[in-house]
């Protein structure tokens, strides 16, 4: 986990990488995409990865993202102000969803379509009305 000197975030004390080598999320180019392999499961990768968009950490690893990717983000969404309340909100929107939380009531569902009439119940349409004699 790549941490700034002076850096007060308490996040950091549940970081998966926290015990890296620090220069193995520094890597360069194709290796980024390896070394972001520590972040998958790791239980704080919206708050790096947010502190990383909000303070424009240029290089690194950071919340499961290469540089690139942030960069990219970055030039994708000028519009965010702030990472962290935007990828908060994303957190509990997906925390609140059904798919998310099993236990929660189910949403009424549309009312079913009614059945389609048997053929023979329908009127003749025009093809065998011609057809009719
Ligand atoms: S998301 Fe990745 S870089 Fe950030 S703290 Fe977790 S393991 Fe470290």
């Amino acid at each position: 986990m790549p941490f700034a000197a002076g850096t007060s975030v308490d996040w950091r004390h549940s970081a998966r990488c926290r015990d890296e080598d620090p220069e193995t999320l520094f890597v360069q180019g194709a290796q980024q995409r390896d070394a972001r392999e520590v972040c998958t499961a790791c239980p704080v990768r919206t708050e790096c990865l947010a502190h990383a968009l909000d303070n424009r950490i240029r290089f690194g690893v950071w919340g499961g993202m290469t540089e690139r990717e942030r960069r990219a983000l970055l030039k994708r969404r000028p519009d965010v102000i702030s990472w962290a309340a935007l990828l908060e909100s994303a957190r509990r929107a997906a925390a609140a969803s059904p798919a998310a939380n099993p236990d929660a009531p189910a949403r009424p569902r549309r009312p079913a379509r009614p059945a389609e009439p048997a053929a023979e119940a329908r009127p003749a349409g025009r093809a065998e009305r011609r057809h009719a004699g």
